[in-house]
């Protein structure tokens, strides 16, 4: 699935250690590993030494503690389901449907217990008949279990082992609206002016069990048969391509649509699309699998784009896994009403259409490229997820952490031009790394101990944190064996499913083929340490400049200062330093931007004489040169240098010639590792900032978002205090000078990441009323709006709509508010939508705002249930809109709640949001005792609560610790006089 940054539940148990004998692995002489070349050979010489040590820093995952009772029995599996489904999509005024379902069943042991899931179905007595000669066997007794979501069955006779038998359950539902299960959708066709509905489903993780009843795990794989009953003017899609389609037998007015059988596959994937939709098919080529693209008929102008590159995505897929898509079509339907981003299922992709629907003439850049990684991640699960499954929920990184890295190499493939893998670095260090350092992490593999922890599992660590421990895998064992150890990872458990063990062994088996690995380390015991552990480590570099070596330790990485912990991670150590004067500046770039770096050393689990994990690694330059460890940000760690290499490091970073060899993604690390390092008490502030005094030579993308990333983040701690103003002019010189360069804001950029440039420093401008830049978004929109016909005519470039109207709106008057709630209503296209939605919370107008926050939790007024979300989050995030918002959520807690459903994950995303902006001691206690009191509400999302609480307390504590010293040093960077008297203000004030 795609998700929409779920931010979920942790578990307290995360890991722990077997094994583990400090002593026994510092003292033994060649115990731990040998520093490998860069080409992989191990360095140290003496055979005997290089046998592989029993005892080295191990990290076992824990046994599952599951709720016995909530996992199906292991005693009956299910082989094939005959499914078939009548559904009243409005028709007669009924939203419902009713069907019955054969599952062809062995046991695997005598038994007279059949256990399967069911939740919200009336189901009719089952009835269970041999199947060879329909003998009936007796049915004692069936009940629901309405917790543990299982219709279970009780026999007179046990079943035999090894024979077969069929399970008949006849059963109804109802069509909801809360987009899951078997839902119902629909939109106003402009045409005809009238109400169209549809049926879709969403089964993942647990809800196929709310369509018929089902063996509702993802390791139970059967083959399913299916046909549908629907209104005759209605098209049904399945997983398969229609086989016939005709009369109902018994209801007038009524089409039967029949699917042949599936591939052997999980119930999750199984998807049904019941639908008036319009389709555009991609050319057919022979040996290759037919694409189509389904949506509203008025929006079969936005549909090329996806119909271009899906064909692409897949051959590109077929290459590099070397295994041909199985199925002969793939349809993909963009839904009105959908919860995820998109969802993977076999054959029929489903997607909210602002994620496959692209109009040239409307959409931002930035939506192509969420329509084309979108696409892509969903293609790259038909291989992993889909052929591949994971055994159960707590491999779920498995599927995503993969689509998530495939995803962008496979966009990547598609767009060269875009430069995604800078993208994919730098993405992962500012979404990943701060929230991994919260004490309220969990592991990439983390123990699912009851059902309603799995869709929490949807979050930012399964999905972005297994992409980047992917890519550091990728990176450490070369494009040959990675790619090769996932072919044949694939390949042996096609149809099946696995655990990341079996990865571990193929990819480590590749490696060492290849000589990418040393011989006595495995992937899995590199990897455990990264996936069943919490957090990452601070890699910590300190060199002697005489004898051109460094000392390199590690620790644990939290957010609040003075922790402690034991763990201790296999760390790929690279490194990149000043270059001779012979190389030329591109092939220095070249060298610091390559996707894959072969690890120099490997830190090992060893303490040192300090009674610290490290060693020593030679090779380093000369005394005069820096050093930048982690090239490429291949791998998901911080690194720390002593005072000296910071400082050969910034003077780099001013000097025109050097910067190149840092490369792009290099300066956006050394920013990022910096600003975190200084706000976790590790450096002084004076480091980042002496940085960011550089800035005005930066003319990449990547740097600039990392640097006013981490200048927002300041933004919100101090922008309460007296001496605020200090700040923003500070911030407003670094600006000023780029600004200008960016040229006006009418003139459209084609580049795509100059143009994300273009944006990102205009947006700050804007923010901090740099030049004229307000009187620009004033005026284009004064434009837009006296444009007749102003749907088709818009005069603001398409990648700066949503800061041109964000500003317009924040500056403007309540009749422009309406003007472009109006625009919101009557747009065709998605992404425009959402654009849309999000600039109108940037009014300043509290009236607006709390009438604005009020129409998000009513769909009535027009905002759709899976977008309601962008109206909370926009007015959160602005200066006016923050306290309304925050107020907002403490009263009407019930409401949203109830709006919402059973996603009642979704709740902790509005926790989160306004927590993470919390810098005072009082708001900190009074979300303490909002989430005491909601605790009812919150208990589907209390990782989000946990994450919200610890950033919440970690923002008053850097007020307190940091804010003195950073105006100090903003004081002296402008320049002011009376610094003292200033200072001795400021400090009474924080
Ligand atoms: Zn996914």
């Amino acid at each position: 699935m795609e998700n929409l940054r779920e931010i979920e539940k942790s578990l307290n148990i995360s890991y722990h250690m077997m094994n583990f004998d400090i002593k026994k692995c510092c003292r033994s002489p060649g115990v731990g590993l040998t520093a490998a070349s860069p080409t992989g050979a191990p360095t140290t010489t003496a055979p005997e030494q290089n046998k592989c040590p029993a005892n080295l820093w191990t990290v076992d995952r824990l046994p599952e503690h599951f709720d016995p009772e909530y996992r199906l029995r292991r005693d009956v599996f299910p082989q094939h389901y005959d499914v078939s489904i009548d559904i009243n999509i409005g028709d007669g005024g009924k939203f419902d449907f009713a069907g019955h379902v054969d599952i062809l069943v062995e046991a695997t042991e005598p038994t007279n217990k059949i256990y399967l899931h069911s939740l919200d179905l009336e189901v009719e007595p089952v009835r269970v008949v041999e199947a060879e000669g329909e003998r009936e066997v007796p049915v004692q007794a069936q009940s629901l279990n309405v917790e543990m979501e299982q219709l279970r069955i009780e026999l007179g006779d046990k079943l035999a082992p090894h024979k077969k038998y069929v399970v008949k359950v006849a059963f109804k539902g109802k069509l909801g609206d809360d987009l899951h299960g078997l839902y119902r959708s629909s939109y106003l066709d402009e045409a005809t002016n009238t109400k169209r509905w549809l049926a879709v489903t969403q089964f993942e993780a647990t809800y196929a069990r709310r369509a018929f009843p089902c063996f509702d795990e993802p390791e139970f794989k059967a083959t399913f048969t299916i046909d549908i009953g629907h209104n005759s003017a209605l098209t049904a899609l399945s997983n398969m391509p229609a086989s016939k389609t005709g009369p109902h037998a018994s209801i007038k007015g009524f089409n039967h649509t029949y699917f042949p059988k599936t591939v052997p596959m999980s119930t999750y994937l199984v998807a049904v699309v019941v639908s008036d939709f319009y389709v555009t098919k991609s050319e057919h080529s022979e040996g290759h699998a037919d694409v189509a693209i389904w949506g509203r008929r008025d929006a079969a102008g936005q549909m090329a784009y996806a119909r271009d590159i899906a064909p692409k995505a897949l051959a590109f897929f077929e290459e590099y896994f070397d295994i041909k898509y199985p199925l002969p079509k793939q349809d993909m339907v963009a839904i009105p009403d959908f919860s995820a981003g998109a969802m993977e299922n076999w054959g029929l992709i489903t997607y909210r259409e602002a994620q496959l629907l692209y109009d040239p003439a409307v959409s931002s850049q930035s939506s192509k490229a969420h329509v084309a990684n979108t696409v892509v991640h969903e293609l790259a699960h038909q291989w992993f997820g889909n052929l591949v499954t994971m055994k159960w929920w707590s491999d779920l990184w498995l599927n995503e952490g993969f689509a998530t890295y495939m995803a962008a190499l496979g966009t990547a493939h598609l767009h060269p031009d875009w430069r995604l893998m800078e993208d994919t670095a730098v993405s992962q260090a500012l979404s990943v790394l701060p929230l991994d350092a919260l004490e309220s992490t969990h592991p990439v593999v983390r123990p699912i101990e009851h059902g309603r922890q799995i869709s929490q599992s949807f979050d930012t660590i399964t999905y972005r944190k297994g992409s980047a421990l992917l890519r550091m895998i990728h990176s450490f064992l070369g494009e040959k064996a990675f790619k090769q150890g996932v072919s044949r990872y694939l390949k042996q458990h096609a149809y099946g499913n696995a655990e990341q063990d079996d990865l571990w062994e193929r990819l480590t088996e590749e490696a060492h083929r290849e000589g990418s690995l040393p011989a006595c380390l495995t992937v899995k015991r590199v990897m455990d340490t990264w996936t069943v552990q919490s957090g990452f480590p601070v890699v910590t570099v300190r060199r002697d400049y005489d004898k051109n070596t460094a000392n390199v330790t590690q620790e644990r990485f939290f957010s609040s200062k003075k922790h402690s912990a034991e763990e201790c991670w296999y760390v790929p150590l690279s490194f990149i330093a000043a270059p001779d004067a012979a190389k030329t500046a591109k092939a220095l770039k070249d060298a610091a931007d390559s996707a894959t770096h072969a690890p120099q050393e490997w830190l090992r689990c060893q303490r040192d004489e300090a009674g610290q994990i490290g060693q020593t690694v030679a090779g380093l330059p000369a005394k005069d040169k820096w050093v930048l460890f982690n090239v490429n940000m291949g791998g998901a760690y911080r690194v720390q240098y002593d005072e000296e290499n910071w400082r050969l490091l910034a003077a780099a970073l001013a000097d025109p010639k050097q910067r190149n060899a840092i490369g792009v993604v290099g300066r956006a690390q050394v920013l990022d590792d910096a600003f975190e390092l200084a706000q976790t008490d590790r450096l002084k502030y004076a480091v980042p900032l002496e940085l960011v005094s550089s800035l005005h030579l930066e003319e990449e993308y990547q740097p600039w978002r990392v640097a006013l990333g981490a200048l927002s983040r300041i933004d919100n701690l101090l922008r309460n205090d007296l001496y605020y103003d200090f700040f923003r002019e500070w911030v407003s010189q670094i600006l000023r000078p780029v600004f200008e360069k960016q040229g006006r804001i009418r003139d459209a950029v084609t580049d795509f990441t100059a143009s994300k440039l273009k944006n990102l420093i205009t947006s700050w401008s804007c923010k901090m009323e740099v030049g004229d830049c307000l009187e620009q978004t004033r005026e284009l929109f004064a434009q837009w709006r006296a444009t007749p016909d102003p749907e088709k005519n818009n005069p603001i470039p398409q990648d700066q709509r949503s800061l041109v109207y964000c500003y317009a709106i924040r500056h403007g008057k309540s009749e422009d508010w309406i003007w472009l709630w109006d625009r919101y209503l009557k747009s065709n296209v998605a992404s425009a939508r959402v654009t849309i939605l999000s600039a109108l919370g940037c009014s300043r107008d509290h009236w607006v705002l709390r009438r604005y926050l009020e129409w998000g939790i009513n769909e009535a007024s027009g905002v759709r249930l899976q977008d309601s979300f962008y109206v909370f989050s926009a007015v959160a995030s602005t200066e006016a809109g923050y306290p309304l918002a925050r107020d907002f959520l403490y009263r009407r807690t019930k409401a949203i709640a109830k709006h919402y459903g059973t996603s009642t994950t979704r709740i902790g995303r509005y926790v989160s949001s306004i927590a993470n902006r919390m810098n005072t001691e009082e708001e900190y206690q009074q979300l303490v005792e909002y989430t005491k009191k909601n605790s009812d509400y919150l208990t589907h999302a209390d990782q989000a609560v946990k994450q919200g609480l610890e950033n919440a307390r970690n923002n008053v504590q850097w007020r307190l610790g940091h804010a003195d010293e950073v105006y100090k040093m903003i004081q002296a960077a402008l320049g002011g006089e009376g610094s003292e008297t200033l200072l001795s203000v400021v400090t009474d004030s924080v």
